[in-house]
Parts: C-alpha cells; structure tokens; sequence
C-alpha cells in the first residue's frame, strides 16, 4: 500500500550486526531514527507542509544525533579531522544544493539548502564552503565539537553512519537529502557519494532517492540517478528499479543501500550490506524502524 505524505529516513548502512551492537546503541539509534520521523511527519502534516522541509528537518535531527555518522559523531579523516558532506535535491524544481569537506558548520545540510537557495551554485567546497556558511549566519562549531570518542570507535566498529531522507508531501512533490562525515580514515579531502548529485542523493518530478555505502561505487554506479532513469525509462516499479541500480554497484564491488519513495508514496529500502538503520512512515500509518535483515 503507497499513501501520502510518506517519509523514510535512513541512518547508515555497513557491517551493521545484530550480535556486535549493544542494547544502548540499539535503543539510541532506533530513537535517533524515530525523533527524525517525528520531525518530518510534523512538517509534512501541517497545511502546505513540503517534502523539501520533511527532508531537512529529519536529516538535521540526525546531525545532531550523536550515534551517525553525520554532523555530531561524524568520524575522522587520516589527519584526525571531521570533514562534512552534505547535500540536498528538490524535485518539483529540481534544484539542488551541496557542500563537502566542511569542517565548522553545524549542520552541514541547512549549508546545502543555502547553497541552493542563496547562490547561484550547485556545489561549494572546502574552506569557501565554510565561509559562506559563517557569512549567512549559519551555526558555527570547533571542529571538535563533532568528535566524540566513544561513537568514534563504535563506527568503527559497527559501519554505517551516514544519514538521509526522502520525502513525498500531500501535493506529490519529492525531495531527498543526505549528509556524512564520510568514510572512516579517508585521504584528506576525499569526496564520497553523498554530496554527489545523481550518485548518493537525487530527486525529480517523479522519484527521491538517497544512499549510504562505499561512495567510490555508488559513484561509478550513479545509483540515485540510474533509479531515476529506470523509473522514468522502463516504466519499472520503484523497488524493482532500486534493487537493479543497487545491484549495479554491488556488481562493481559495493555494499550498501539507500531509501526512494516516488509521488505516489511508494517507499523501497533496499541494502545489500549486513544492516542499515532506517524507518519510514506514511499517512494513516504509525512510523516503523528496522536495523538489520
Ligand atoms: N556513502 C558515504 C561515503 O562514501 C559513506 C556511508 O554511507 O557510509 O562517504
């Protein structure tokens, strides 16, 4: 059954297994991925409530949430550092908004929105990205303020992290929105899937999409816009053409997953990893969460 509004979110796909998480880690990341929910229902529940809205809000509760791999509790680079990316796609209109390597912004994903809305650019990085997020009055954080050493080990050790949201609103407009500290240890200045706009976070007239993996693939796969284009070429249902695009880069050697819903309020979560946080909600239902296979 699809109905709208509808909303997924998703929290980081990896080596995600029941027998290596701790009730705690369990119980945070399931709250974690319900306060998200909670965050986009309440837009997309109000009169005029955009998916564009859902999909920031419940990304930036995710951000904030310490047990992701995003914003707060992102992991660290190979000089020890947190370098954030994060990206946004509107359907309806198509714009988008990205930034990668951040390193002082709070929430990487209010910076994407305002790359897409108050520049003429898709795509800000590095320390120009960084910037501008101060000159628009955005929050401003140490970057210490994203490492906390516990969850830094447990992404280590548990995969997964990256966060995202898709949203269809009562107008049957999509959007979808990603964000990630990237991979654990990766090369300074390496740029992942997330940020990537057809790769790890898309959206058109007809479908949103956003992924969490091993960027490099999903790159080479061009997994959201691949299920884009199925949809749009093959007249494919959603999940048929999710698990097709996933299998594209799983063939090249990539695990991981990501979460689509199209404007009739069809969600698929597929994942070819161990496990991906994720939960979704519809209109008339109550939201559910699921963690592992
Ligand atoms: N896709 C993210 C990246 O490659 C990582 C992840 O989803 O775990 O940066």
């Amino acid at each position: 059954v699809s109905a709208i509004p509808a909303l997924a979110v998703h929290g980081g796909s990896g080596a995600i297994r029941r027998e290596d998480m701790s009730p705690a880690r369990e119980a945070a990341c399931t709250q974690g991925l319900l306060d998200a929910l909670a965050a986009g229902r309440r837009v997309l529940e109000a009169a005029d409530g955009r998916a564009l809205d859902a999909v920031i809000a419940a990304v930036r509760v995710l951000e904030d949430c310490e047990e992701f791999n995003a914003g707060r509790g992102a992991v660290l680079n190979s000089d020890g550092v947190a370098e954030l990316d994060a990206a946004v796609m509107d359907g309806p209109t198509r714009s988008a908004g990205a930034v990668a390597a951040v390193t002082t912004v709070r929430n990487p994903v209010l910076l994407a929105l305002e790359v897409m809305r108050s520049t003429p650019h898709v795509m800000l990085v590095g320390a120009g990205a960084d910037r501008i997020a101060a000159e628009l009055g955005l929050d401003i954080v140490d970057n210490e303020w994203f490492v906390t050493d516990t969850r830094r080990r447990e992404h280590a050790e548990n995969g997964g992290g990256t966060v995202g949201a898709v949203a269809v609103d009562a107008s049957g407009a999509v959007a979808a929105a990603t964000s990630t500290g990237g991979m654990t240890g990766q090369h300074a200045g390496r740029v992942g899937d997330t940020p990537i706009i057809g790769a790890g976070t898309w959206a058109d007239d007809q479908v949103a999409i956003s992924g969490t993996g091993h960027g490099e693939l999903f790159i080479r796969a061009a997994v959201a816009h691949e299920i884009a284009a199925r949809v749009r070429l093959t007249g494919e249902s959603l999940a048929a053409a999710a698990e097709a695009a996933l299998a594209g880069a799983g063939a090249l050697g990539g695990f991981g997953g990501l979460i689509a819903v199209n404007a009739e309020g069809d969600l698929a979560l597929p994942f070819n990893s161990d496990g991906m946080f994720r939960g979704s909600w519809a209109a008339g239902d109550e939201p559910v969460t699921a963690i592992y296979r």
